[in-house]
C-alpha cells in the first residue's frame, strides 16, 4: 500500500505515516533479532505469518470487549493501526516457568506457576529493557496509578481469553509480552502485535515449542512453527 513518511524502524517492523494523521501503517519485516540484536537473522515469510495472526489475535480480543489499535490489513504484510502515544513498557505475563524468569529465579521450565505472574520491563534497548516495579513506574511517571491498574486488568484478561482459546487448538500459552498506548481521549489501547515472536506457544501434548525459541534457541525448524501456529489458528 501506499504510505507516507517513515517514522520508525524497529527489529520487527517498520512504521510509516499514512494520509489519515490518526492512523500508521505497520510493515512486518522477516528479520529476527534475539539477545536485544546481539544473534541476527531471517525467518522466510515470518512477517507475511505475524501479521495475519497479530490481525487474528486481535479480531478475537476485540469480540471479547478489549480495546486494540489494530484497525485493518491491506496487504499480507501490512497493518493499519490507531496512532497512539506508546506507553514505554514491556507487560510480560507468565504462566508457567520458562526463558527469564526460570533462569533469573532457578525454576525449572515447563512448571506451572501457581498463580499468573506480571512483570513490568522499561522499553529501552540500551539499557536492554531493565525490570522495573510499580514503584519505579510511578516514580518514573512513566504511567499513573489508574493507567497501570488498566494496563493489569486487560493484560489479565488478554490471558484469559488467549488461554482458553489456544487451549481448544491444542496450544498452552505459556508467556507472552503485550505494549499498550493512549489514545487521544487518553484511554489505554492494546498495541503492538501478538505471535510467535511475543508469545511462548507449546503444543499441549508434545510441549513441542512453536515460536521464536525454536530460532532464539537454535533448535531448527523455525519457519514450520510459526506455519503450525498460523494453520491452528486460521486453518491456512
Ligand atoms: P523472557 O523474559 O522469558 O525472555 O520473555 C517472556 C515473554 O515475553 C516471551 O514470550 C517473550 O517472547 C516475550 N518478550 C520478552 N521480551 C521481549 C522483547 O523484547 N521482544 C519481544 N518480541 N518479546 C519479548
Amino acid at each position: 500500500m501506499e504510505h507516507g513518511k517513515q517514522i520508525y524502524e524497529g527489529k520487527a517492523k517498520i512504521l510509516y505515516e499514512t494520509s489519515n494523521p490518526d492512523e500508521l501503517l505497520v510493515y512486518y519485516k522477516d528479520d529476527a533479532t534475539a539477545g536485544n540484536g546481539a544473534k541476527k537473522g531471517t525467518i522466510v515469510d515470518k512477517g507475511i505469518m505475524n501479521n495475519k495472526m497479530t490481525a487474528f489475535f486481535f479480531d478475537l480480543l476485540a469480540k471479547n470487549g478489549i480495546k486494540h489499535h489494530y484497525i485493518s490489513m491491506p496487504s499480507d504484510r501490512e497493518m493499519i493501526v490507531q496512532k497512539l502515544q506508546i506507553v514505554p513498557l514491556e507487560v510480560i505475563v507468565r504462566n508457567v516457568a520458562a526463558g527469564s524468569l526460570a533462569k533469573r529465579l532457578g525454576l525449572e521450565e515447563g512448571v506451572p506457576m501457581k498463580r499468573t505472574v506480571l512483570e513490568f520491563c522499561y522499553k529501552n534497548d540500551e539499557l536492554g529493557d531493565p525490570m522495573l516495579n510499580r514503584y519505579h513506574i510511578l516514580a518514573m511517571d512513566i504511567a499513573t496509578e489508574s493507567e497501570l491498574d488498566e494496563i493489569a486488568r486487560i493484560s489479565f484478561e488478554v490471558n484469559d481469553i488467549l488461554t482458553k482459546f489456544l487451549k481448544d487448538r491444542g496450544v498452552d500459552l505459556i508467556d507472552f509480552k503485550l505494549e499498550f498506548g493512549r489514545n487521544s481521549k487518553g484511554e489505554i489501547i492494546l498495541a503492538d502485535e501478538i505471535s510467535p515472536d511475543n508469545c511462548r506457544f507449546w503444543d499441549s501434548k508434545t510441549k513441542e515449542k512453536l515460536d521464536k525459541d525454536r530460532f532464539r534457541r537454535d533448535l531448527g525448524g523455525v519457519e514450520d512453527a510459526y506455519k503450525e501456529m498460523l494453520h491452528r489458528l486460521t486453518g491456512e
